[in-house]
């Protein structure tokens, strides 16, 4: 039995061929997908896609999108989490060309905010900024439900940081890249119940997969990894308000 602790069911590229996408998982032991908003536009199709048994729904205003929300962005999310979306994906992405750090931050203090005040579990996108999302979130909390930085590729001190918070790491194609011995180690140095798996599908193939990703693919996630597929309990811990 596997869980894709993070993925993006919803997105266009899927289309028609989703229910396709729905099977494969299933027969390759992906009993449970956590599909995560990324926009305003997209809550509504997670949240529709959430009524069935196997997808968790998360709603969340991603860093990569924080520049083109309305300026009712967060009382939509209220409402999103009304109807049953856990928080994210949200985070921080200083890579070169996003949004300003400032707009990121104010938008992922917003989230955390909400997600705290309502004890719902947090989904974080983290790129080349844990210095800085761990000193926003040892300022803030979390919620006492928890959370997971997803994609995880980082040093294991960073990766140990983020556990020490209370914190899952869950873990995707880095592990399946050649040499991947930076993410191997992370996962090595952690606890057995903070470790997740994930394919952030549509995007982020596991080596040696061509074409969109899906969620069937986290068989090749857990191949690659040094360390037996984390415990459904993990995923299903962390997520239990949604488990049916
Ligand atoms: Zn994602």
């Amino acid at each position: 039995m596997l869980f894709d602790a993070h993925c993006h069911l919803q997105d266009a590229r899927f289309g028609a061929g989703l229910e396709a996408v729905l099977r494969r998982a299933a027969e390759a032991g992906v009993t449970h997908m956590v599909c995560c908003g990324t926009r305003e536009e997209d809550w509504d199709r997670v949240l529709e896609l959430g009524r069935r048994p196997e997808i968790l729904p998360m709603a969340g205003l991603h860093p990569w999108y924080v520049d083109g929300a309305s300026p009712h962005w967060a009382a939509r999310l209220e409402a999103a989490f009304d109807r049953g979306a856990g928080a994210g994906e949200c985070g921080l992405d200083f890579s070169d060309g996003r949004p300003s750090r400032e707009l990121q931050e104010a938008a992922l203090r917003a989230q955390l905010a909400l997600a705290i005040r309502r004890d719902l579990p947090v989904s974080l996108h983290c790129v080349k900024a844990a210095g800085r999302l761990l000193e926003i979130l040892r300022e803030t909390g979390l919620p006492e439900a928890g959370g997971l930085v997803h994609a995880f590729s980082g040093a294991p001190e960073v990766a140990l940081d983020f556990q020490a918070l209370g914190l899952h790491l869950s873990f995707g194609r880095a592990l399946t890249v050649p040499g991947a011995r930076r993410a191997q180690a992370s996962l090595a140095a952690l606890r057995e119940d903070r470790i997740l798996f994930e394919t952030d599908s549509p995007d982020l193939p596991p080596e040696g997969v061509t074409g969109l990703n899906e969620p069937a693919n986290l068989v090749h996630v857990a191949a690659a990894s040094p360390r037996p597929a984390p415990a459904h309990e993990n995923a299903s811990r962390l997520f239990r308000r949604w488990m049916r």
